[in-house]
C-alpha cells in the first residue's frame, strides 16, 4: 500500500514501486520498526530531493533524476543491502541477529546519509571540491565535497539513528547505524571519486553521468571503471556501511 501511495505521488516509478514492495515486505519481516524505520528514511529522502528542486536543477543544469520517481535499479541500490539484512536477521536469533540488524540499519542509513549529503550540498554548497581533481568541479559531480554536503551526510545519518532509537532499537544499534552510515557515505564518495566511470556528451561537449544525455546523443566513457555507473557505487557504499556498522558492533 506504501508502495502505491509513493506511485501515486510520483516517487516511484512502476518498476520502483514493485521493488519497493519486495523491500518492504523483507524489512516487515524483521519486524514493524524495521518497517516504520524504512517508512520514515523514504518519506525524508524524498521530501529532502523534493526540496528546492529547481534550485537544484539550475545548479547543475540538468533536470535533477534524483528528483523524480526512483526506479527499481535505484530502489535497490539503495534498499537491497537493507532488505537482505531484515530478512537474515528476522531467519536468525542470538549474537547473529543483533548483529545483522546493526547491517542493515548501517546501510539504510549510508544511503540516507548520501541521500541528504547530495541534496543539500546540491542546493547550498555552491560549487565543490572534487577529491580526485582537487580542484572546484560542477555542483552534483559524484565525488566532490562541500561544507553542506557534509552536514547533509550528518543529517541523514543522525535521522534514520534517531528515529531507530525512537522506534526501540537501543542505544547501541543506534549508534552503530550513525557511524555506519556515515563511513558508508564516505565511502560513496571516494568509490564515486576513483572507481565510477565518468562519461561525455561531444554534443553538448560536457561531462555526464548518463548513457544517454539529456539531449538525446549516447555518451562515451572517459574514465573511472566502465558500467560502474551511480547505482553500483551506492549499492557498493550502502554494503560498506553495513559491513562496517556490524563490524564495529562485532
Ligand atoms: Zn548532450
Amino acid at each position: 500500500m506504501i508502495a502505491l501511495v509513493a506511485r501515486r505521488v510520483r516517487a516511484l516509478s512502476t518498476s520502483g514501486a514493485l521493488a519497493a514492495t519486495v523491500v518492504g515486505g523483507a524489512a516487515v519481516s524483521a519486524g514493524w520498526n524495521a518497517a516504520a524505520l524504512l517508512v520514515a528514511y523514504f518519506a525524508s529522502a524524498t521530501l529532502v530531493s523534493r526540496w528546492r528542486a529547481s534550485d537544484k536543477d539550475a545548479a547543475t543544469g540538468r533536470v535533477v533524476s534524483k528528483g523524480g520517481e526512483r526506479d527499481a535499479m535505484q530502489v535497490l541500490a539503495n534498499g537491497g543491502v537493507f532488505a537482505i539484512g531484515c530478512a537474515a536477521a528476522a531467519m536468525t536469533g542470538g549474537e547473529y541477529h543483533a548483529l545483522l540488524l546493526a547491517f542493515a540499519l548501517g546501510s539504510l542509513a549510508a544511503s540516507s546519509s548520501d541521500s541528504w549529503a547530495t541534496e543539500l550540498g546540491v542546493a547550498l554548497g555552491g560549487t565543490p571540491l572534487g577529491i580526485r581533481e582537487l580542484t572546484r568541479v560542477p555542483a552534483g559531480t559524484s565525488g566532490a565535497v562541500s561544507a553542506f554536503g557534509i552536514g547533509g551526510a550528518l543529517l541523514g545519518a543522525a535521522l534514520v539513528a534517531l528515529v531507530a532509537l525512537a522506534l526501540g532499537f537501543g542505544r547501541e544499534l543506534a549508534t552503530m547505524a550513525f557511524i555506519g552510515g556515515l563511513s558508508g557515505c564516505a565511502a560513496d564518495t571516494l568509490i564515486g571519486a576513483f572507481v565510477q566511470e565518468r562519461r561525455w556528451c561531444d554534443a553538448c561537449s560536457e561531462p555526464t553521468e548518463r548513457v544517454t544525455h539529456s539531449c538525446g546523443v549516447r555518451t562515451r566513457v572517459t574514465g573511472g571503471v566502465a558500467r560502474m555507473d551511480n547505482d553500483i557505487v551506492n549499492l557498493l557504499a550502502t554494503l560498506a556501511g553495513g559491513v562496517i556498522s556490524a563490524a564495529i558492533l562485532a
